[in-house]
C-alpha cells in the first residue's frame, strides 16, 4: 500500500510548476507562432490544460498578464479549457474519468479509483498535459 502511495506522489509531483514559469512558456510558444505569421499583436491564446496538472487557472491568468507585459501579447485574452483526467484500471482494464478533490489539490496526493470495479490499482493516462491549442493574431 505504501509503495503505491509513493508512486502516485511521484507521478503527480512532476507536472507541478510555478504558474509564472508556465505562463511564460505559453507566452513564448504563442510569440513564436505570431512572429512566424508576421503578427503585430496577439489578441487571444487558447490553452488546454489537464485537470491533473494542478495548475490554478486564476493564478495562471494573472501570471500570463505579467509575463506578457510590454510584449506583442500584452492585453491578450488567455482562454483556459480544462480537460478531464482519465485513469486506466490495471484490474479490469477499463478507463474512468476522474477529477481532483480539493484535498488532493492541496496535498498533491490522490489515489484514483476505478469507477467500474472500485480498485485503486489504476494508472493515469490523461490529464497531465497542457497545450496551446490556438492563438488569434492581428496582422
Ligand atoms: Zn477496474
Amino acid at each position: 500500500m505504501l509503495k503505491k502511495l509513493e508512486s502516485y506522489t511521484r507521478k503527480l509531483n512532476f507536472p507541478i510548476m510555478h504558474e509564472f514559469a508556465f505562463a511564460y512558456n505559453i507566452f513564448k510558444v504563442a510569440e513564436a507562432t505570431a512572429l512566424k505569421y508576421n503578427a503585430k499583436k496577439i489578441s487571444e491564446v487558447l490553452l488546454e490544460i489537464g485537470e491533473l496538472t494542478l495548475i490554478v487557472p486564476e493564478l495562471l491568468q494573472r501570471s500570463f498578464e505579467m509575463a506578457t507585459k510590454g510584449s506583442i501579447a500584452e492585453g491578450a485574452e488567455l482562454v483556459i479549457k480544462i480537460t478531464p483526467g482519465k485513469v486506466k484500471c490495471r484490474e479490469c482494464n477499463k478507463t474512468s474519468e476522474i477529477s481532483l478533490t480539493r484535498e488532493a489539490q492541496l496535498t498533491g496526493l490522490q489515489l484514483f479509483k476505478c469507477s467500474h470495479c472500485g480498485s485503486n490499482n489504476t494508472e493515469i493516462i490523461e490529464g497531465k498535459k497542457a497545450n496551446v491549442k490556438n492563438i488569434k493574431i492581428q496582422e
